[in-house]
């Protein structure tokens, strides 16, 4: 591992924006009862702001005079070795990049992005955890942090066409939209395929799978490796334009779609040639504008539900509206807010790569605990979530609990309540 390394990397992304949200710090701390980790931790390490305190220090130490004081007159350290491999824990075991403390902070400052920043750095010097470094790898070799390569798919592709009795578009060009979806649900959901194909299929929507750009996450982002997101994200670019279809839409993976939406045009250095959208907002979209029609109430069967805000989805996404007029028109009156909810919503837990650290288990399930509470309270047995990783985290979370409470994709439930 290298110190240097990292340190060179913070001081090489502190530009203007960085050192003038570092410098706006008031040390208010209100970020901290923002964070789960946090909260369930009761643990000041896990506060954001202290989460990128080694970012404050590295450009403190190189470009201020009373940073270069403090270390000359031994008051502060320069960042070693084991400072990068404590901070590991606090910014990788203790963040989801959920981006709620940037939400509170009265001063503005966007506590997640620097702590991407940080993670970076410890990237660089060797020091991400070894799960993440393991599926990032497996990801650039096989397009899939699980290692489902294009076999795999071309299998689940087949299998999906033979239950459903029908064939599945698979690399058309000129297709209008390029539905992307993740390894995530070639085990753990493979419903979500059939259901998406049947909505799309009943909007007369033209468009196609690829076994080209397959899956919709993205490994560089998670470990904050640009290198890596670019190539990834780059393969789904190529096809996209390769196909010329006009919408990239994303069936659940947050972060791999604010990578698309948001990071994307930055760094090819151009707007994109076709939208991306996120299949939550599609679906609440057919829906208010009538062109898919549900039959009101399918769901309301007894059960309460709930609806999962994840956090780049929805808070970073902006996408809270339309899943939530879907889930009402299934569910009626059964339907019952979490509170916080929306843009204040408490992360899932499971985000961010924490689901790929061992070691974060334990952390992962604590804050899960709070999710717990306030399902509890809004008295839901059923969580509905349009995000298949915050999906796993809710299963896992309810066996590690032991509680009955089930968790539904909204594509699954939409799909069965179409009016034919
Ligand atoms: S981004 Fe979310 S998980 Fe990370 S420090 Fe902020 S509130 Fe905590
Ligand atoms: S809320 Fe903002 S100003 Fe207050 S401690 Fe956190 S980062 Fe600093």
């Amino acid at each position: 591992m290298e110190s240097e390394t990292a340190i060179n990397l913070f001081v090489k992304k502190t530009g203007a924006w960085v050192a003038a949200q570092l410098e706006a710090c008031t040390r208010c701390g209100l970020c901290a009862t923002a964070c789960h980790y946090y909260e369930a931790t009761g643990k000041p390490e896990f506060a954001p702001v202290w989460k990128v305190e080694l970012l404050r220090r590295a450009y403190e130490q190189r470009f201020t005079l009373g940073g270069k004081a403090k270390v000359a007159l031994g008051i502060e350290k320069r960042i070693s070795d084991d400072d990068i491999k404590e901070w590991s824990v606090y910014d990788f075991h203790g963040c989801s990049m959920c981006n709620k403390c940037s939400f509170v902070c009265p001063m503005g400052i966007d506590i997640a992005s620097l702590i991407g920043s940080v993670r970076a750095g410890i990237t660089a010097a060797g020091a991400a955890p070894a799960g993440l470094v393991k599926k990032t790898e497996v990801q650039v070799a096989t397009g899939s942090p699980n290692g489902a390569g294009r076999q795999e798919y071309a299998d689940w592709f087949a299998r999906t066409a033979k239950e459903m009795g029908k064939e599945l578009p698979i690399d058309k060009k000129g297709a209008h939209t390029l539905l992307l979806l993740t390894n995530l649900e070639i085990a753990g959901f493979p419903n979500n395929l059939p259901s998406i194909a049947k909505i799309l299929d009943k909007a007369g929507i033209d468009w196609t799978l690829s076994l080209e750009a397959r899956d919709a996450f993205n490994m560089g982002t998670i470990i904050g490796n640009g290198k890596v997101m670019k190539q990834l994200a780059g393969k789904i670019y190529d096809t996209a334009v390769a196909l010329g279809v006009k919408r990239v839409l994303v069936s659940c993976c947050g972060h791999g779609y604010t990578t698309l939406r948001d990071k994307l045009p930055n760094v090819i250095g151009k707007p994109l040639p076709f939208e991306v959208q996120h299949i939550a907002e599609l679906m609440g979209i057919l829906v208010r504008e009538g062109t898919i029609k549900l039959k009101e109430g399918y769901f309301a069967n007894g059960h309460t539900y709930t609806f999962h805000d994840s956090c780049k989805i929805q808070r970073a996404g902006g996408i809270m509206d339309e899943p939530r007029l879907v889930l009402q028109q299934l569910v009626g009156d059964s339907f019952h807010e979490m509170l916080p909810n929306r843009e204040q919503a408490i992360c899932c837990g499971g985000g961010g790569g924490l689901r790929a650290i061992a070691e974060a288990y334990d952390i992962r399930m604590a804050a899960f605990g709070l999710k717990i509470d306030q399902i509890n309270k809004a008295g839901a047995d059923t969580v509905v979530t349009t995000c298949s990783n915050c999906r796993l985290q809710f299963k896992e979370g309810f066996e590690h609990y032991k509680l009955d409470t089930q968790v539904s994709g909204l594509a699954e439930l939409m799909a069965q309540a179409m009016v034919e």
